[in-house]
């Protein structure tokens, strides 16, 4: 019920009166009148004038499971959530909810993690208030080997979201940031559970600096957030629904062909390593070379510098720019 009194608060025009919440959704005025006091409490600023009725005045930054229903124009993408106000992994949450039988679409979201990952064993720094980490379980009908490519269909995905609700510019370092003024706003993590031909759910972990004026020393110079480039709080809820909802539509479109064809050119688009020099990071090398774009299977081309062309692959390299982190 706070879900759906929270929908009527928020799309009318004005006030709502007590009797028209009761009458839309068949509840007492004691019951409405107990919501609103819970709203309240966990922030909402809500004007309550006699004969008239109530008025959000203003939302709080808080990610509850009802805030981000009431939010959510999604069909299954974070249809089914979890919050959590602390947990070590969003990812191993949905990891969990995914061997346990959770829905296609379920979404786990947290205020703060004790222990946010990174590609290969890396730390992705999970403050608490500030941010967004969140994963959503899949349960794609495509090989094993395809499943990569939904980093770059929720990387395209994350960028227009924040692009729908911020005026800023967000760009993709390939395969998995989301870069704002040449740093790093958002990291990407997917992970899969498989037979040897068969997925048995995907996990995708989204972490995205809202709020954070402040970072660790080691990533000071190529972190950054919402707030450092709009110059304004920014609240996290609707950020997640917007999200949701380009990825929505975006896997509808990687399912038709299970591959990047009808997603390349907006990826391209948002590419920031497109027709630049780049440093290849691998393993146990590194080299310079000249980023063509993206290929179907979302692979990276490039020109080394002797002018052979390569394709290189997700899982095995970080992208540098030759001058900086972009
Ligand atoms: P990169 O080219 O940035 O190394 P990557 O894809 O290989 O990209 P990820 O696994 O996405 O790296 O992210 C982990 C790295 O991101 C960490 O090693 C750290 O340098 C950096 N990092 C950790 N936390 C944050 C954060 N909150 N914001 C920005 N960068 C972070």
């Amino acid at each position: 019920m706070k879900t759906k009194i929270l929908k009527l608060l928020r799309k009318a025009d004005g006030y709502v009166s007590g009797q028209q919440i009761c009458e839309q959704l068949d509840v007492s005025r004691t019951a409405v009148w107990k919501v609103i006091r819970q709203l309240k409490e966990e922030g909402y600023q809500i004007e309550a004038v006699r004969n008239r009725g109530y008025r959000i005045v203003e939302m709080p930054d808080v990610l509850t499971g009802e805030e981000l229903k009431s939010l959510m124009q999604t069909q299954w993408a974070g249809r089914n959530i979890v919050c959590y106000p602390e947990t070590d992994s969003t990812n191993l949450r949905i990891r969990e909810l995914g061997d346990a039988g959770a829905p296609h679409g379920t979404l786990a979201v947290a205020d703060m993690q004790t222990a946010g990952r990174g590609r290969r064993g890396r730390t992705w720094e999970s403050p608490p208030g500030s941010s967004i980490y969140m994963s959503i379980l899949l349960r794609p009908d495509i090989i094993p080997g395809a499943a990569p490519m939904l980093t770059l269909v929720m990387a395209c995905s994350v960028a227009e979201g924040i692009s729908d609700c911020e005026n800023v510019d967000v760009r993709i370092k390939w395969p998995n940031d989301v870069i704002a003024g040449g740093k790093k706003l958002v990291g990407i993590l997917t992970e899969m559970s498989t037979q040897i031909d068969y997925i048995n759910h995907v996990t995708i972990g989204v972490g995205i600096n809202v709020n954070m004026t402040e970072f660790p020393e080691n990533i000071r110079d190529t972190a950054t957030s919402l707030r450092l480039e709009t110059g304004h709080k920014v609240r996290r809820a609707p950020l997640i629904a917007a999200i949701m909802k380009r990825f929505e539509e975006n896997y509808a479109v990687f399912l038709k062909t299970q591959d990047m064809s009808g997603l390349m050119e907006k990826y391209s688009g948002m590419l920031i390593n497109l027709d630049r020099d780049v440093l290849v990071l691998g393993a146990e090398d590194s080299y310079k070379a000249h980023a063509l774009g993206i290929d179907r299977q979302g692979e990276l081309i490039v020109r080394r510098e002797d002018g052979t062309e390569e394709k290189i692959y997700a899982g095995e390299v970080s992208v540098r720019g030759v001058y900086g982190y972009v």
